[in-house]
C-alpha cells in the first residue's frame, strides 16, 4: 500500500490532537468552540456534519450548510478543518468546500460498497485535477466490528484511488454487553495493524472508546504509552446541551487540563540504556532458542525409544504432572502462570508432532 506518514503531523509538535464537537450544531457553537481550542494550541478542528445515528429521528447533523461554518473556523483561526464523509455527495461537497481532512466513520468502514464509492469520487477528482493527490488527508476509523482485514481493505481502496495521505483512527469495537467502555479497545488490533503497515500513522479516539468524560484521560495516556501518533477528542462548549454524544464530550477547558497531564513518550530508540537492554534481550532469546533446540533433540530421542518399545506418544498423566509442576515453579519466579501454560502447550504440541513423525517414518532408529 502506498501510504506516506501524515504531513499534518508537521503542523503540530510531538504528538497532535484533533479536537472539536461531535457535531456542528450552530455557527456560534462551532466558532466559539474552535476559538477556545485554537487558543489552547489545537491545530486541527473536527466537527461532524452528516451524523450516522442509530435511531431515526435523532439528530442527524446539520449537513451541507455546516461546511460554511467550518470555512469560517479556518479563516478566523487558521486551524485545519476535518469532517466525516460517508458517500459520494459528502465527499464532493467537502472537497469543494476545501475541507483539509476527511474521515471515514466506523459504520462506513464496515461497508466496502460505501468506501469504494468514496474512493471512486476521490479518484475522479484527482484525475480531473480538481484536487491534488497530496492535498487531502483521509483518516479511516476502524470498522465497528473487530475485523482488521476490513479496516486495511478500506485503506487499500482509498490508496488505490491515488491518495497518499492516509491515516487510521482507533475508536474501539462495538459490543452487545455494555461494560466499562462504550467500544472495546482490543489494543492488539491496532498493534497488529502497525506491524502489518509500519509506515501508517495511527491515532486514537478515546471519546468513542470510553463513551464517558472520565475515561478520556486514561485512554489517551495508554494510547500515547503505546506509541500512537495523536488523539482525536470530542470537545463541546456546553457538553450537557450537546445534540449528540453528550456523555463523552468535554469542554475546551477540560481538554486543556487533560493535555497538561498527558505524558508524551519521546522516541528514545537510540539511547544507550535501551540499546544495552535490547542487547541483553537478544542474548536471552538466543539462549531460549538453543534450549528449545536441545529440548526438541531429547524429545526426538524419547520418540525413538517409545517407538522401539511400542509406548504410545502421548501420556496424559505425565503431561498433566509436568504442567502443574512448571506452573508452580513459574509462580515462584513471578512469571504469569497463564502465559507459562500457553508456552508449555505450544512446546508440548511441537514435541508430540516430532515424535509422531518418528513413529510414522520407516527409517532406521539411528537416522
Ligand atoms: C464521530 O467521530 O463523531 C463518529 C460518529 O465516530 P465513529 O464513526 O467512531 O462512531
Ligand atoms: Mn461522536
Amino acid at each position: 500500500m502506498n501510504i506516506k506518514p501524515l504531513d499534518i503531523l508537521r503542523v503540530t509538535e510531538k504528538s497532535f490532537v484533533i479536537a472539536g464537537p461531535c457535531s456542528a450544531e450552530s455557527l456560534e457553537q462551532t466558532l466559539t468552540t474552535a476559538k477556545e481550542l485554537s487558543s489552547l494550541g489545537v491545530k486541527v478542528f473536527r466537527a461532524g456534519l452528516w451524523k450516522p445515528r442509530s435511531k431515526p429521528g435523532s439528530f442527524e447533523g446539520v449537513g451541507t450548510k455546516g461546511l460554511e461554518w467550518l470555512q469560517k473556523v479556518k479563516e478566523s483561526t487558521g486551524m485545519l478543518i476535518a469532517t466525516e464523509i460517508a458517500n459520494t455527495i459528502h465527499t464532493r461537497e467537502a472537497l469543494k468546500a476545501q475541507v483539509d481532512i476527511l474521515w471515514i466513520g466506523a459504520r462506513t468502514t464496515a461497508n466496502p460498497f460505501a468506501v469504494q464509492e468514496i474512493a471512486d469520487e476521490l479518484e475522479t477528482q484527482i484525475k480531473s485535477k480538481k484536487i491534488k493527490r497530496n492535498q487531502i488527508t483521509i483518516l479511516v476509523k476502524n470498522p465497528v466490528n473487530p475485523d482488521l482485514d476490513l479496516w486495511i481493505g478500506a485503506m487499500e481502496r482509498i490508496a488505490n484511488a491515488g491518495i497518499e495521505q492516509i491515516g487510521a483512527i482507533h475508536r474501539g469495537f462495538s459490543t452487545y454487553e455494555k461494560g466499562l467502555f462504550r467500544n472495546l479497545p482490543h489494543w492488539h488490533i491496532p498493534i497488529e495493524l502497525k506491524r502489518r503497515v509500519p509506515q501508517l500513522t495511527i491515532i486514537c479516539d478515546p471519546s468513542h472508546i470510553g463513551g464517558r468524560k472520565e475515561l478520556i484521560h486514561p485512554i489517551s495516556q495508554q494510547a500515547l504509552n503505546m506509541g500512537f501518533s495523536g488523539l482525536m477528542i470530542e470537545s463541546h462548549i456546553e457538553p450537557e446541551r450537546a445534540l449528540s454524544d453528550k456523555e463523552q464530550q468535554i469542554t475546551p477547558k477540560m481538554l486543556k487540563s487533560i493535555m497538561e497531564l498527558l505524558v508524551v513518550r519521546e522516541s528514545i530508540d537510540n539511547s544507550e540504556s535501551l540499546t544495552e537492554l535490547r542487547r541483553e534481550i537478544d542474548e536471552l532469546d538466543q539462549m531460549l532458542l538453543n534450549l528449545l533446540s536441545k529440548r526438541m533433540a531429547i524429545s526426538r530421542e524419547i520418540g525413538r525409544y517409545k517407538k522401539e518399545y511400542s509406548i504410545p506418544v502421548f501420556q496424559p498423566s505425565r503431561y498433566n504432572h509436568m504442567v502443574i509442576r512448571r506452573i508452580s515453579q513459574a509462580s515462584e519466579l513471578m512469571v504469569d502462570p497463564d502465559f507459562v501454560k500457553l508456552i508449555l502447550q505450544a512446546i508440548h504440541q511441537e514435541s508430540v508432532r516430532q515424535q509422531l513423525e518418528i513413529f510414522n517414518s520407516t527409517k532406521n532408529k539411528n537416522q
